[in-house]
């Protein structure tokens, strides 16, 4: 007998008819004789239609700690529904909440990290033979503030859940056969891998791969979780995400991930002093805001100018915040871009293999496309381009890295997604 946590995303629950798809999918894998613990997302939409509703609430931003209250409720709807789905197949099944579940998080709303979990009640449940469906995303402080675990944060749950009770596999369920080499949306002939390893899932899903959480993935790797990731609309046999994953021969980049959520500031004019970028990047880390790619460049009659990225939903918060030191520093002007995305090229055989720099600048500059910004490290390399060129230089690089292939790829979802 196995203990197997299944994880379901929100397009897979995302009305009645899937929902009751999935609780039979969970009642066949029960019934194989093995334990089952489930972790559920909201269903559908719910969560950007939660978003939009506290923003026609609310003119300003509003409180953190009310949108987690607020965010949570579609993670709620979704375990109670689907335990009701399978104990109408006859099987029983009980829900628990994250709190329930003993998911404990550090006191930041809206992108907490899980610090601790106690799993006594749900593996308790699951010994005594119920399928125990616990809400993605959410958990609880120590002073019983409820959490959440950032966008797309149900993977977390399920595998640190999976980690915490010592699961035989963890399965995310999800609405693409598998992780594929792009993604399959943007690229018809992206190819599905069969398996991944845990440091180049990891980049891909940092660069934005939406098709697994990053912190999931940190805690596979982690905690050597055995993790596979499939279709909850076919039974196609999905990709696993492990310690060393073989390499195809003369295939250098396994990926290519893309993020939109991604905007530059420029500071122009900064008098030289020492100790004047790290005044600014105290003050970002101060509000909890990442800066990614940082240029600067050279120092024109004592001033100079420096760029870099931050997420598109930490832009206006960033932008106060270097208002907020102007006169400290010194600075002429603040600028910034939106309508950008970054590309990304991942492949553990980068490091060893010399032109694949080259051979990405040359793939987007042939499309007549600007570069704005690049950062590189052992397995990654990325662009900043104008968002409006992402198709064209996506299915430009993945053909020139030699990724094409000519199966179709299964899109079990709806096409567009927000
Ligand atoms: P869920 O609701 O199941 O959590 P997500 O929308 O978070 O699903 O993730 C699945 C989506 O990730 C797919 O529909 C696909 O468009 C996108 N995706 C992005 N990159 C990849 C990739 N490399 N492989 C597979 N899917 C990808
Ligand atoms: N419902 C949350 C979201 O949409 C968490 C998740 O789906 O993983 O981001
Ligand atoms: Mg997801």
């Amino acid at each position: 007998m196995a203990l197997i946590v299944m994880k379901f995303g929100g397009s897979s629950v995302g009305d009645a008819e899937r929902m009751k798809r999935v609780a039979r999918r969970i009642v066949e894998r029960k019934q194989e004789g093995n334990q089952i613990v489930v972790v559920v997302s909201a269903m559908g939409d719910t969560t950007d239609d939660l978003i939009d509703l506290s923003k026609q609430i609310c003119e300003g931003t509003p409180s953190a700690r009310e949108m987690d209250m607020l965010l949570t409720t579609g993670e709620q709807v979704s375990v109670a529904l689907l335990s009701m789905a399978v104990q109408s197949l006859g099987e029983p099944a009980v829900s628990y909440t994250g709190w329930q579940a003993g998911m404990y998080t550090e006191a930041v709303h809206g992108k907490a990290r899980i610090t601790d979990i106690q799993p006594d009640r749900v593996l308790k449940s699951a010994q005594a033979g119920s399928v125990v469906i616990v809400a993605g995303f959410q958990g609880m402080t120590t002073e019983g503030e409820i959490t959440t675990l950032g966008r797309g944060g149900s993977d977390t749950t399920a595998v640190a859940l999976a980690a915490a009770i010592k699961a035989d596999l963890c399965e995310i369920y999800t609405d693409v056969d598998g992780v594929y080499s792009t993604d399959p949306r943007v690229v018809k002939v992206a190819r599905k891998l069969k398996e991944i390893s845990y440091d180049e899932m990891l980049e891909l899903a940092n660069l934005g791969a939406a098709v697994l959480h990053p912190r999931a993935v940190e805690y596979a790797k982690n905690y050597n979780v055995a993790l596979v990731v499939r279709s909850s609309f076919t039974q196609n046999e999905g990709t696993q995400v492990k310690e060393e994953a073989v390499m195809e021969q003369g295939i250098v980049v396994r990926g290519i991930a893309y993020d939109k959520n991604v905007a530059r500031i420029s500071i122009l004019g900064v008098p030289e002093k020492p100790g004047q970028l790290a005044k600014v990047f105290t003050a970002l880390a101060k509000e909890q805001i990442d800066v990614d790619i940082i240029v600067q460049s050279g120092v024109i009659a004592g001033a100079a100018d420096f760029s870099f990225t931050t997420a598109l939903t930490d832009l206006d918060k960033a932008l106060a915040v270097i208002e907020s030191i102007r006169s400290d520093i010194g600075f002429r002007e603040a600028t910034h871009e939106t309508d950008l995305v970054k590309v990304s090229i991942v492949g553990a055989g980068m490091v060893s293999t010399p032109g694949v720099a080259a051979k990405m600048f040359e793939t987007i500059s042939e499309l007549g496309v600007t570069i704005s910004l690049v950062s590189t490290s052992e397995i990654k390399m990325s662009c900043v381009i104008k968002q409006a060129h992402l198709a064209e230089v996506v299915r430009a690089l993945h053909t020139a890295f030699g990724l094409d292939t000519t199966e179709q790829a299964y899109v079990g979802g709806p096409q567009e997604r927000r």
